[in-house]
């Protein structure tokens, strides 16, 4: 029950009113017996909304798009690997300083780590924008050596260069041998069902493959790989295991993934 003890939570963003966020935060909060309550805030005024986290209290601040990396300047404090990868989208207010930490990049290399031991596996990344910069730090950190694709090449060249890994065109990046391919760009997300980032014929048997969007969950790349003999790893599994860090950096307690990758597949169906 919601009383005068109740902690806050919430997440800032612009749009925010089709986020997932509350409800994987205020079920594992109930299943924890937590005395905490967590809302989504659409944002206009980003310096308001810092004066109101600090004013109010509120204890912890999930942030998406587009505040990502604008919310930087306005914290107290960075931890190393947010400040790497210069993007946040966690806010731990404690002790009366708002400390920023990215837990994007655990959720996908924790999803991965379930399937895979990942120490210097050749894996592909599709994909160079916000979700896939956080993922190529978390590969980096865990010793992989990694292959980024992207439509826009310059970009895709960018990140590549800032990590130390390669940026292939494409007819080189088909015939490579990799262990692991990660769909990190918005392809195939609804209502672009219908298309898949990467050609079936090139699956190979028994490789783990990835997609990080969970609009709709069953993508047609998973379905593909599937099809294919593929290990598959549907954007549920990131989405859940991020939040679930967040909870964890939170509050020091560590939430049930399955039972929130539940409470997301209801709210979805
Ligand atoms: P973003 O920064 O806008 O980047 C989009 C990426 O997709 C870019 O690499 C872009 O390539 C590529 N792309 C877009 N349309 C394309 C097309 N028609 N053909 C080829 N490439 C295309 O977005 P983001 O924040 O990284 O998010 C990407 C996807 O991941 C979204 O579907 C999002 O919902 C999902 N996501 C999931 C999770 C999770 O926890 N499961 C977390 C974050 C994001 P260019 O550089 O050429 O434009």
């Amino acid at each position: 029950m919601i009383n005068a003890q109740t902690q806050l939570y919430g997440i800032i963003g612009n749009p925010v009113r089709h986020s997932l966020s509350p409800i994987i935060h205020n079920g594992a909060f109930r299943r924890m017996g937590l005395n905490a309550a967590y809302l989504a805030f659409e944002v206009e005024n980003l310096a308001a909304a810092i004066s109101g986290i600090r004013g109010l209290g509120i204890r912890g601040v999930s942030v998406t798009i587009p505040f990502k990396t604008a919310i930087i300047p306005f914290l107290d404090q960075l931890e190393e690997v947010a400040g790497k990868i210069q993007a946040v989208n966690t806010i731990c207010h404690e002790g009366g300083k708002l400390i920023g930490h990215n837990t994007d990049w655990r959720g996908a290399v924790e999803a991965l780590e379930e399937k895979i031991e990942l120490r210097e596996k050749k894996v592909l990344l599709l994909g160079a924008g916000g979700a896939a910069r956080a993922i190529a730090f978390g590969l980096q950190e865990r010793g992989c050596q990694v292959f980024i694709a992207n439509r826009s090449l310059e970009k895709g060249r960018k990140l590549a260069a800032t990590m130390g890994f390669a940026c292939l065109p494409l007819a080189a990046i088909k015939g490579l041998d990799v262990q692991v391919i990660i769909n990190a760009t918005s392809v195939g997300m609804h209502p672009q069902d219908s298309e898949s980032p990467w050609p079936k014929e090139l699956l190979k048997e028994g490789i783990v493959v990835m997609d990080i969007v969970y609009q709709p969950v069953r993508t047609k790349f998973l379905h593909e790989a599937e099809e294919r003999g593929c290990r598959t790893i549907d954007g549920l599994e990131m989405l859940a295991r991020q939040g679930a860090a967040q909870i964890e950096i939170w509050t020091g307690k560590k939430p049930d993934i399955r039972s929130i990758k539940g409470d997301l597949q209801r709210a979805l169906e």
